[in-house]
């Protein structure tokens, strides 16, 4: 499912507006300024011109005195980082079916707040799991999902399924574990309170059944124009290896990792903190180590959230069962600053973390109107401050439903999120000015069209 937070119609803005009164701007052309604008020949100084709700030019600060003659209205961010919004392919927000857990209305809330612009849904625990065909085609498991309107799929599921997709041009994406039999809970595992044990459930062995699949079938994977794509890697070492040696043949295969295997490792998980718990599970310090060095070579694609939250009942934090409780990490609005916070330290620049959350993840999406600051394309803009760190507590502005499951509470990020814009919208400026939900505001846009 895509969600859209802006509207594609045929109505001017200033239409739209009048109509739904949504946005915190009240004009329809404007520019924005800025020292660093991220955009696909570099940084550059200068100022975007949006009119409509779309990019109309793009100028260096020594054009911009010529070009806007004072007639316009100027927002000027000074040393504020200006860049294309990003576009999460991997989030789930539950709804319809369990709102409870997540929702449309806090969970675009939060990705707006996150510099998020675009989001696909993850449909897994929607209730019903798909809105229509077309949608169900897109994502399938190689593993019992949990929910059992979303059944497992295998390599006969994924050749029938990518035969047709191949047709359409459009890729499969693969959550690619493989059950073990080990994940049954027979009493004789070590202390369930530990990380190590619920780590032992779902060894590297899970993934790499996904690339014996690729090695015995190679033959017709990738045939007919078929584009395999890998969500949520957690491993770099031997799932990697193959991702990289089908890559190095040609093969349309991409993949993708989240911020929490880059963030976080086994070792530093405490006993019983069930917030840790995802799936496919995150591994040791060494593999993160390797995984980043996957990221600055341009062995892994992109990024995703995989923001896969719950009710706090379900992750028994009382307990800390981490065999019981669910598995899925909460993080829609900090993916930009945890990207940035953990790499700095590999030496991340801002126009790699352009091309994993808005470059790229818009070119699997087939979104070629979104995910650069350029002419023609949307007014997508996400402002952000890099250098600006805050205390991630209880009384930081967090919009997704259940902040106190989320297992970045209690760190310490660099890179605030300023403002939002999609396209004819202005969703955010400054933490405490947010917001209407943006699903709201895409539901009354869709109303008049
Ligand atoms: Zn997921």
């Amino acid at each position: 499912m895509l969600l859209y937070f802006g509207l594609m119609g045929t109505k001017s803005g200033k239409a739209l507006r009048k109509e739904t009164q949504c946005s915190l701007l009240p004009h329809d052309h404007y520019w924005i300024s800025s020292k660093r604008i991220v955009t696909p020949d570099g940084l550059i100084s200068g100022s975007v011109e949006v009119n409509g709700g779309v990019i109309v030019s793009v100028v260096k600060e020594e054009d911009w005195y010529k070009k806007q003659r004072g007639r316009v209205k100027v927002i000027d961010y000074g040393e504020a980082v200006i860049m294309p919004g990003l576009v999460d392919v991997h989030a789930h927000l539950d709804d319809p079916g369990r709102s409870d857990w997540e929702g449309f209305p806090s969970g675009t809330k939060a990705a707006a707040a996150g510099g998020i612009t675009t989001l696909i849904d993850m449909p897994l625990n929607s209730d019903p799991s798909t809105v229509s065909p077309e949608t169900l085609k897109l994502k399938s498991f190689m593993c019992p999902s949990g929910i059992n309107d979303f059944p497992m799929t295998n390599i006969t599921h994924i050749k029938e399924g990518l035969s047709v997709l191949a047709k359409y041009k459009r890729p499969l994406l693969v959550h690619a574990e493989v059950e073990m039999d080990s994940e049954i809970d027979d009493g004789t595992h070590n202390d369930p309170r530990s990380y190590l044990t619920y780590l032992k459930t779902r060894p590297t062995s899970c993934n790499q059944k996904l690339v014996i699949g690729y090695q015995e079938h190679k033959d017709w994977w990738f045939s007919e124009g078929a584009h395999v794509h890998i969500v949520h890697l957690p491993d770099a070492t031997s799932s990697l290896d193959l991702i990289k040696e089908a890559k190095g043949k040609g093969d349309n295969v991409t993949v993708e990792t989240c911020p929490h295997y880059l963030a976080f490792s086994a070792e530093e998980i405490p006993e019983g903190d069930t917030r840790f718990k995802c799936s496919p599970p995150m591994r040791h310090a060494a593999n993160r180590e390797k995984l980043w060095e996957a990221m600055m070579e341009g062995d892994i694609d992109m990024l995703s959230s995989d923001h896969s939250p719950t009710k706090p009942k379900l992750k028994l934090l009382s307990d800390g069962n981490f065999l019981k409780a669910w598995g899925g990490i909460s993080s829609l609005q900090f993916v930009l600053p945890v990207t940035w916070s953990y790499g700095r330290k590999y030496g991340v620049t801002l126009e790699q973390v352009a091309s994993w959350w808005s470059d790229r993840p818009s070119k699997l999406a087939g979104l070629h109107s979104k995910g650069a600051i350029a002419v023609g394309k949307h007014a997508d803009i996400v402002v952000w401050e890099p250098e600006v760190e805050f205390d991630l507590e209880e009384d930081h502005p967090i919009h997704f439903k259940h902040p106190s499951i989320s297992a970045y509470l209690g760190r310490k990020l660099s890179g605030k999120v300023v403002s939002t814009f999609v396209r004819e919208t202005w969703c955010l400026e400054k933490a405490n000015m947010l917001l209407m939900p943006v699903y709201l505001c895409h539901l009354r846009l869709k109303k008049g069209l």
